[in-house]
């Protein structure tokens, strides 16, 4: 059950240590954002609804919170002992109703409620604005801020919107009477045929202004640059993405805005690789440390931490660092930090140290090479 689910914490964008409050108003943001009336037939967001709507009603419950807390999703999974729920077995109304109260739920349903049925064209949701930032493989582990720059359209101030110049009037439109909507009457070999468009004169709005607005050129909106510091947070991934809600173009008409994408791009590190919260890398050893056993210097993010090196270690092994990867996003875990030994086999070798290796493999006997051993016996078969 718990496979595939998102964090509850991830879903909300909250962190673990949230209050009530900060959990109730990230709620409220996505419920209104993923609301079903506001995306008739989108799939995706019923499903993000659900998710939030699941999510909420677990942090939002002290009780259930804990258990979460403790046990994560095996908390309601039957199959491991505890008590099942879906988001089938919420009351989507109740939930938004209790949260919403009143006054937002009757404003609720006059704004958004219209949606599916006869509402008129001139709500329009803003935009979503796609915007990329690049941070450095550290900046991507510690989490950092920055400030995002981009265009974004907003209502006009200077008419308020409306797309008319100050005292200048707005007319009901002649061609359409108001409709936004012309039908006409073709005739055709086929015989007449009655066709309606939308009125070209006032482009749907039924509405013709008189005196364009000199600041939008009559459009009622104008793209304006917007600066907004942008908290990434610890542990993102290469192109993982971060939505800023309500922080894209304004909607029309009352309608909400769009939402601000941020793809977050991070630049590869020169020692570390990374899969999922796992940090990867090569540690090269002498091979006098690798024969003898040493006490060594291993990269983490953190800084350089002692290892201890088994006497006899073979290239190839890796060595794991609990809790020395890259911490998951919203949490304080972390993953772990496997290291590989290689052995660096020493170059520009001296007369003298020629001579000592000589004397050394002189010195040698089969019983120091156990895989080499095994192929010889195979030859002398
Ligand atoms: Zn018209
Ligand atoms: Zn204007």
């Amino acid at each position: 059950m718990a496979e595939g689910k998102r964090d509850y914490y991830e879903v909300l964008g909250v962190s673990r240590t949230a209050s009530e409050e900060e959990i109730k108003k990230a709620y409220r943001t996505l419920a209104k954002k993923y609301h079903p009336d506001l995306h008739p037939g989108d799939s995706e967001a019923e499903a993000k609804f659900k998710e939030v709507n699941e999510a909420y009603a677990v942090l939002s419950d002290p009780e259930k919170r804990e258990r979460y807390d403790r046990l994560g999703f095996a908390a309601f999974d039957p199959a491991q002992g505890g008590t099942g729920f879906t988001a089938a077995d919420f009351d989507f109304g109740d939930i938004l109703s209790s949260i919403f109260g009143d006054e937002f739920g009757s404003a609720f349903s006059s704004r958004f409620g219209g949606f599916g049925g006869g509402r008129k064209k001139t709500a329009v949701r803003g935009d979503n604005i796609m915007t990329s930032v690049t941070i450095s493989f550290e900046e991507a582990a510690a989490g950092c801020k920055r400030d995002v720059s981009y265009g974004r359209v907003v209502k006009c101030d200077e008419c308020g919107g409306s797309g008319a110049e100050k005292d200048s009037k707005i007319e009901t439109c002649d061609a359409c009477r108001g409709t936004g909507q012309v039908t006409f009457t073709q005739r055709t070999m086929f015989g007449v045929m009655q066709t309606t468009r939308t009125c070209d004169k006032c482009r749907g709005s039924g509405k013709v202004i008189k005196v364009p607005c000199h600041n939008c050129r009559g459009t009622g909106h104008i793209k304006i640059m917007k600066k907004l510091e942008v908290s990434i947070p610890a542990g993102i991934d290469n192109k993982q993405r971060i939505s800023i809600s309500g922080m894209g173009n304004e909607g029309r008409g009352g309608a909400p805005s769009g939402d601000l994408i941020i793809t977050v791009n991070v630049r590869p590190h020169q020692i570390f690789e990374r899969d999922g919260y796992e940090l990867y890398c090569e540690v090269p050893v002498t091979f006098t440390e690798a024969a003898l056993g040493a006490r060594i210097k291993v990269p983490t993010l953190d800084g350089p931490v002692d290892f201890n090196l088994p006497e006899g270690t073979q290239p190839g092994t890796s060595f794991t660092l609990r809790g020395q990867g890259i911490r998951h996003i919203n949490s304080q875990r972390r993953g772990d930090l496997h290291f590989t030994v290689t052995v660096e086999v020493p170059r520009n070798l001296t007369a003298q140290q020629k001579k000592l290796l000589n004397e050394f493999a002189a010195a040698c006997g089969e019983n120091n090479y156990i895989k080499r051993k095994k192929i010889f016996k195979f030859f002398d078969k």
